[in-house]
């Protein structure tokens, strides 16, 4: 998309993060997850800055793994939603991706699935231990994992036993290490590998470290927990989200700034117009005050997010030291997304997403 507002990605700061994360759990080997574009930071480019790093890398679908491959990241691949229907296990068999089974519906695909070769699947199964989004209940887990050792078009040798956190970025929440109960339980003395840990158990959780750990929002640099920032995790940005200012102007006590009128300026002040807006994937609802990285200096968002830009505070600047051509930073290495999100209420996830995504689009 041609426009004003510019994303840029760190190299330095992913492989950072991902170190962090090895660091962390130094006895597991690492799933990088790069779904949804990389969180926006593009995913066929961040899959060649981790490759030496990252063990395997995993998407939500098939579509995204085929992006990868045709991009050359000739790495494992897991698929944590699975597959859809026939043609997705055609794909994955064609381009050895590695499969999660969470549904019935499934299995009967995978029980009717016949191919010309002998390729045999490698394959996650997923158990719900306290989610209740994907996964077979808890009480099925071995009867499964017998069933599918001994599938015609299963690799016995590569099952891993697979479950997801619903709460993990609430430090002091029990349900974390109830769910960490329920799927050891579930897995009682099955012979393969486990997988349970997203960042927040990565950072948060060390017994849900297991055999493989699937972080993603801290590789971009984002904190999962409320209460401690990227600095506190030692995470770097990996995206820069910056535009230009466009224009910079005085307004007089009582003016009111932007659409429904909804800030007004308590003393005469100057104010600069930056060109980015929800329309490059700045959340339209970060509230009045939401930083913004300006010259040096934190400054703060006056009124409402239009489509195509934004009005900050340029008051407690120098004379004429905000000029057209400035580039503000949105969010980057000297504001953290977490406090954009914080101020629009949302999370990191949803803003890095959508700004890259459009960026990229
Ligand atoms: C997205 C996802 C992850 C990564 O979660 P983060 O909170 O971004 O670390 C891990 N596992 C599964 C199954 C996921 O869907």
């Amino acid at each position: 998309m041609r426009r004003s507002a510019r994303i840029t990605v760190h190299p330095e700061a992913l492989q950072h993060n991902l170190n962090r994360a090895k660091q962390l759990a130094p006895n597991a080997k690492t799933l990088a997850v790069i779904k949804a574009n990389a969180y926006g930071h593009g995913s066929a480019d961040t899959a060649g800055i981790l490759y030496q790093i990252a063990d395997e890398f995993a998407v939500s679908c098939v579509p995204e793994a085929v992006v990868l491959r045709n991009a050359g990241i000739d790495k494992p691949i897991t698929i944590l939603q699975g597959f859809q229907n026939d043609g997705d296990l055609h794909i994955a068999e064609q381009l050895k991706l590695r499969l999660t089974v969470h549904d019935d519906n499934q299995l009967g695909l995978l029980d009717n699935y016949s191919s010309a070769s002998t390729h045999r699947f490698d394959l996650n199964i997923k158990i719900d231990s306290g989610m209740h989004r994907l996964g077979f209940q808890p009480n099925r887990c071995k009867s499964l994992y017998q069933k599918l050792s001994k599938h015609a078009q299963v690799n016995p040798d590569t099952l891993i036993l697979m479950t997801h956190f619903s709460s993990a970025d609430e430090l002091d929440n029990d349900a974390t290490s109830k769910q960490i109960e329920v799927f050891n339980q579930a897995c009682g003395n099955i012979k393969a590998e486990k997988s349970i840990a997203n960042s927040a158990g990565v950072l948060g959780w060390e017994s849900s470290h297991t055999d493989w750990i699937r972080p993603g929002i801290m590789l971009y640099g984002s904190s999962p927990f409320a209460d401690k920032s990227r600095e506190d995790l030692d995470l770097k940005a990996a995206m820069s989200f910056e535009a230009p200012v466009i224009s910079v102007h005085s307004l007089k006590k009582g003016d009111s700034i932007g659409y429904a009128a909804s800030w007004t300026c308590p003393k005469d002040m100057q104010v600069a117009v930056i060109a980015c807006g929800y329309a490059d994937g700045y959340p339209r609802h970060a509230a009045n005050g939401t930083p913004v990285w300006l010259n040096g200096q934190e400054t703060q968002l006056l009124g409402r997010v239009s489509m195509d830009m934004i009005v900050v505070d340029a008051n407690n600047y120098p004379e004429n030291s905000v000029r057209v051509g400035d580039i503000a930073e949105l969010w980057g290495k000297h504001l953290s997304p977490d406090k954009v999100a914080t101020a629009a209420e949302t999370i990191a996830y949803e803003i890095l997403c959508n700004a890259g995504n459009l960026r990229a689009s």
